[in-house]
């Protein structure tokens, strides 16, 4: 399917691995040209080079922490005009409800709830000016159904979606289109770094705590950062422009929900 966005350009964060890239390669093999941002320049160059090389998209790579003040400024300097915006950062640490005091709940907020809110906020105007623009925020599972290990990302992705189902239905009627999509578990070094903590507190390997859990989903296995970042692009297409403020969950079936 022709998605009708070459030559179109994206801000993709946090896409030097996983989730963040799978979006950025679809993006790229759709023919928009990128810019990438995340905080270590080794795997962000690899991965823009990779692909240049597989798509021959122009990518340009700033390095900077997209949830500071600083980082975003630096990499909204050197974006320049984009017509698509795909917000991402790093998930914040599980622990229990007792664990959790003040400063960790602003930690969490300003990277999963206010850094796409700052994003939105400096690049949506220009969407509208220009009438076309794609928003696609990447959020959790957790948003439908809690994940009590992640109250943190619960409560800050929560916020995100509050915001997004007001604001996307401000700005639809100049041609810009917020939606967000919810992963479930997918295999990336986040996957694993979750893995990891349930394998060291229950004295399993980390291959058993991974079977564990992909016995848990009805699909029977973890998604990957190629399905993630297809439907990333489809949402990012001229084919979503009626698709309005939707939270889409990929989950391989884990909500037990009927809506
Ligand atoms: P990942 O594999 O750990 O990749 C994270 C990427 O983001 C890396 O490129 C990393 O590069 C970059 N990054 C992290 N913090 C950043 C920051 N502050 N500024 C700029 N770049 C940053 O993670 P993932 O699995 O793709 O997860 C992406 C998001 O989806 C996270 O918020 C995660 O909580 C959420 N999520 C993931 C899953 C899953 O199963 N994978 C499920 C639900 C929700 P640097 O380290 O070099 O910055």
């Amino acid at each position: 399917m022709d998605l009708g966005i070459s030559g179109k350009r994206a801000l993709v964060c946090a896409s030097s691995k996983g989730l963040g890239r799978g979006c950025a390669d679809a993006l790229a093999a759709a023919g928009v040209d990128l810019v990438m941002n995340a905080r270590g320049t080794e795997a962000l160059d690899a991965t823009a080079e990779s692909i240049r090389a597989a798509h021959g998209v122009s990518v340009t790579t700033i390095a900077a922490d997209i949830t500071t003040e600083a980082g975003r400024a630096k990499v909204l300097d050197a974006a320049g005009q984009l017509d698509i915006l795909v917000t991402n950062a790093g998930g914040p640490p599980p622990g229990i409800w007792s664990d959790w005091e003040r400063e960790d709940f602003i930690k969490a907020l300003d990277a999963n709830m206010l850094t796409p809110i700052a994003l939105m906020k400096a690049l949506l105007p220009g969407m509208m000016d220009r009438g076309w623009g794609r928003v696609v925020n990447i959020t959790s599972q957790s948003v439908k159904a809690p994940i009590a290990a992640l109250g943190l990302s619960n409560s800050a992705r929560a916020g995100l979606t509050g915001y997004v189902a007001g604001t996307s239905r401000q700005v639809a009627g100049n041609g810009v289109v917020i939606n967000n999509m919810l992963p479930g578990i997918h295999a990336t070094d986040r996957a694993i770094s979750l893995d990891t903590g349930v394998a060291e507190s229950q004295g399993i390997t980390l291959d058993e705590a991974k079977d564990r859990r992909a016995a848990t989903i009805p699909a029977g296995r973890y998604g990957t950062p190629e399905e993630f970042g297809a439907m990333c692009a489809f949402l990012c297409s001229q084919h979503a422009g009626f698709i309005v403020g939707q939270n889409i969950l990929l989950d391989g079936g884990a909500t037990n929900s009927t809506l």
